[in-house]
């Protein structure tokens, strides 16, 4: 995570970054090694990098495991939001490009909840799930092994795409028209719901796994020579390429393995595998003209996720393994005691920087995408989700400002496309573009009272005990509307916050992150992110 996204959480909700800091890892090293003999190329020690972080009053680097961001977000809304295991298979605009007709095709279609109000709804989405969540509005459609698969239906006024890189919201094109009181297609063009556009392939593949320190003793590996040694509370790296190439994966294969010290997990619901004791990660991309020369199929065509579980992720490691026989034995060694089911093969697609438009963002008729739907660039640069947090605050922040409608789509749209663009765009290190928009990063606050420090706390940090916050104590977040923190106490809390993440990192890395400031120190944030940016350009200087 870096420093926009963890910005954006915390304009979400202060409370919510620190459980990430509480649950998260830290790492102050990134080792190069050769990727043929293993022998270190090159460290970069990333401590006076977070020593000048912390001076500047910036936030604690941090790294996450995604499961564990999915789950606290889960956890963080209100229950019944979320209905897992429905899958979006049709989107329908019922009103076309024109806008007409919708009272009477949304009744046709059959969505009683549209009934009573049915000139607003614009949207039908047809969900498909198995299992007992059938309702009214629900048609069975067959039984699998003993499971009812049915399609649910629902109409919206207004559709938020948040559903990744291969968007149905964003991909669905259909045919049909509207006839008076019949709702029936007839074989003409419409428009998309979104532009239409499926991400391209990037000619690259990657695979990641992952694999607990017992499950690897139990298949009679170890971690690979640099990872080895008593535990410790940072995350350890050793990343293989040739000599030649900078720390960064852009060549053609390389592979970056990781060990993750015990996760807290006091702040979720049910726990998680295997994270009492250290966690082993990999992840290794190739290019295809380095597939084909190994003899490993690289065709273009097929779904983005080659092989998983389901159809053996043991395909996905032996095709690893292949790729992985110019490594050094310990690492290869290593790898393959993955078991088979923590193994995933991509193909890596990206929607290309020259489409992005403000038409990719909006389509004008009530529907706006966000993150990867819109913007995925294909290999984890650090960036995807990164900006994704960013969309939620900024959308969030749009309509409180103008109310959930069009209006908040096409000014989030006209805001996100510049800075989106220009950070993806950025993407070869030094990142000169790209780190000034990260480092100066900074969100509207979204936050209601039960995000807010209490007055003991703030005495704690030798804080000012008065209690910060929007007007209207008592209410949630619906309640604050813009302009109800004042610059004065949107300082404070994040002066606190900012207190909240150091301290909670020290405690997990038993203060190795770098020196704290001295006695008093304490920025107000806007000096703090003027500063940033001052460190920023020296340390890139
Ligand atoms: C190996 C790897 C490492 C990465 N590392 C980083 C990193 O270090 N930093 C960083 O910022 N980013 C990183 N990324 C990128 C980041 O994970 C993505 O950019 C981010 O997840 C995008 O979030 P999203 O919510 O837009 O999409 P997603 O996380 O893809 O979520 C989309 C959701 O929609 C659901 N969905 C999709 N289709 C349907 C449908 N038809 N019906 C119902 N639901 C549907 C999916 O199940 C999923 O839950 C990495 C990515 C990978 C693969």
């Amino acid at each position: 995570m870096s420093t926009n996204g963890l910005r954006a959480l915390e304009a979400i909700s202060p409370k919510l970054l620190h459980s990430f800091y509480e649950a998260g890892d830290y790492q102050l090293a990134f080792n190069h090694h050769h990727e043929e003999t293993g022998e270190l190329v090159k460290s970069f020690d990333m401590q006076p990098m977070c020593a000048a972080q912390r001076a500047a009053g910036a936030l604690p680097p941090l790294k996450m495991r995604w499961w564990y961001i999915t789950r606290a977000l889960e956890e963080a809304l209100p229950e019944g939001m979320l209905h897992f295991g429905h899958k979006l298979v049709e989107c329908v605009d019922l009103m076309g490009p024109q806008g007409q007709a919708a009272s009477s095709a949304v009744g046709a279609a059959g969505s009683g909840a549209a009934e009573s109000n049915s000139a607003t709804y614009r949207y039908e989405l047809s969900f498909r799930h198995s299992g007992p969540g059938a309702t009214a509005s629900s048609a069975a459609e067959g039984t699998e092994a003993g499971m009812t698969t049915a399609t649910t239906t629902v109409v919206a006024k207004w559709l938020i795409g948040a559903d990744g890189g291969f968007s149905r919201v964003r991909r669905t094109v259909r045919k049909g028209a509207m006839n008076g009181l019949l709702f029936m297609w007839v074989g003409l063009e419409v428009a998309a719901v979104g532009d239409g556009r499926a991400p391209a392939f990037l000619g690259t593949f990657s695979w990641w796994g992952s694999a607990t320190e017992s499950q690897l003793a139990a298949a009679g590996a170890d971690w690979p020579l640099p990872l080895r040694g008593p535990p410790q509370p940072l995350t350890r790296n050793a990343t293989y390429m040739p000599p030649a190439n900078r720390l960064s994966t852009t060549g053609s294969r390389n592979l970056l393995t990781f060990r993750n010290p015990p996760c807290d997990l006091r702040a979720t619901r049910d726990g998680g595998e295997g994270c009492r004791e250290d966690v082993a990660l990999w992840y290794m991309e190739a290019q295809a003209e380095a597939m084909e020369a190994e003899g490993v199929d690289a065709s273009p065509e097929g779904p983005l996720l080659r092989h998983a579980a389901d159809d053996g992720g043991a395909v996905a490691l032996a095709r690893a393994l292949r790729m992985a026989s110019h490594l050094p034995p310990d690492v290869r060694a290593f790898m393959a005691a993955t078991p088979p089911h923590r193994v995933l093969e991509k193909a890596l697609h990206c929607h290309p920087l020259d489409q992005q438009q403000h038409a990719s963002w909006t389509n004008g008729r009530g529907m706006v995408l966000v993150g990867d739907a819109v913007h995925t660039s294909g290999r984890p640069d650090g960036q995807g989700g990164n900006l994704a947090f960013e969309d939620a605050a900024e959308l969030a922040a749009h309509v409180r400002r103008h109310g959930l409608g069009q209006q908040a789509f096409d000014a989030f749209a006209a805001a996100r496309l510049p800075r989106v663009t220009a950070i993806r765009g950025d993407c070869k290190p030094p990142f000169a573009v790209r780190k000034a928009l990260v480092d100066g990063s900074a969100f509207e606050p979204l936050w209601g009272p039960q995000d807010l420090p209490s007055a003991q706390e703030l005495e704690e940090l030798g804080l000012e005990p008065e209690r910060p916050g929007p007007a209207g104590e008592s209410s949630g977040h619906s309640s604050s509307s813009a302009g109800t923190v004042s610059e004065e106490q949107r300082q404070r809390v994040l002066a606190w916050s900012l207190r909240r993440c150091w301290q909670i990192a020290d405690r997990r890395t038993g203060g190795l992150l770098g020196a704290p400031p001295a006695a008093g120190a304490a920025l107000v944030p806007q000096q703090a992110q003027q500063e940033g940016q001052v460190a920023a350009a020296s340390v890139r200087a």
